[in-house]
């Protein structure tokens, strides 16, 4: 991400807001850019969860102060706790910074299928985040969004049909059919945790507070 990131900005890409959404916290592609504030990183990662880093309050340093934005969930968090998150941080974030790219880090290990991780996020729920990152390049950036494929380790889980959601997503096609098969169930009923979602805004408010001082959408 972060060598096609600096390529792009070497081609003409002025500034780039980046979404991480890997299972896992992008320590790489922050640690890469964390006094840069030509590249706003965002990531909503598993915690606790390897590597460990990602809290809030790694917010970035020197010039990129305030341009790392962690977004820390617990085992559970769901389909509604990411929607939030893009909602609540993400979005009012971009419109502010005003990016010239929007780069997915599309981890697919955040389905509820995914053996390395414990959370509960369906396919449907992929492709719908995906659809408003489409949107949010196509009112800030002429529609510029590229994704890429990180974490997915339950390749004959729900891979397949994240990947299926984020695709169709971004060529514009109708997600109503994007669903996992009904023999899943019982899959997402053990990954699922309803209180996570709690969790989730109690931490969006902190991160809101902590990022006023540098984001007005937050002040
Ligand atoms: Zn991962």
């Amino acid at each position: 991400m972060a060598i096609m990131v600096r390529h792009l900005q070497q081609e003409g890409a002025g500034k780039v807001l980046v979404l991480d959404w890997d299972a896992h916290h992008g320590d790489g592609t922050q640690s890469i850019f964390y006094e840069d504030p030509s590249v706003l990183f965002t990531s909503i990662h598993q915690r606790p969860l390897y590597p460990g880093s990602g809290g809030i309050e790694e917010t970035g340093e020197a010039a990129g102060l305030g341009y790392s934005v962690n977004m820390p969930v617990p085992p559970g968090t769901g389909d509604e706790s990411y929607h939030y998150l893009f909602d609540t941080v993400i979005a009012p974030l971009a419109e502010e910074f005003s990016p010239d790219l929007i780069a997915i880090s599309a981890g697919q290990d955040v389905h509820f299928t995914e053996p390395l991780a414990s959370l509960a996020v369906t396919a449907r729920g992929y492709a719908e985040l995906v659809r408003k990152a489409v949107n949010l390049a196509e009112r800030l950036c002429s529609g510029r969004v590229v994704a890429v494929l990180e974490g997915g380790y339950s390749v004959e889980g729900g891979l397949p049909y994240t990947n299926l959601g984020v695709v169709a997503a971004l060529a514009g096609l109708s997600l109503e059919n994007i669903r996992e098969p009904a023999v899943y169930g019982d899959a997402f009923l053990r990954a699922y945790d309803p209180s996570a979602h709690a969790r989730v805004c109690e931490t969006a408010g902190k991160l809101r507070r902590l990022l006023a001082s540098h984001w007005n959408c937050f002040s």
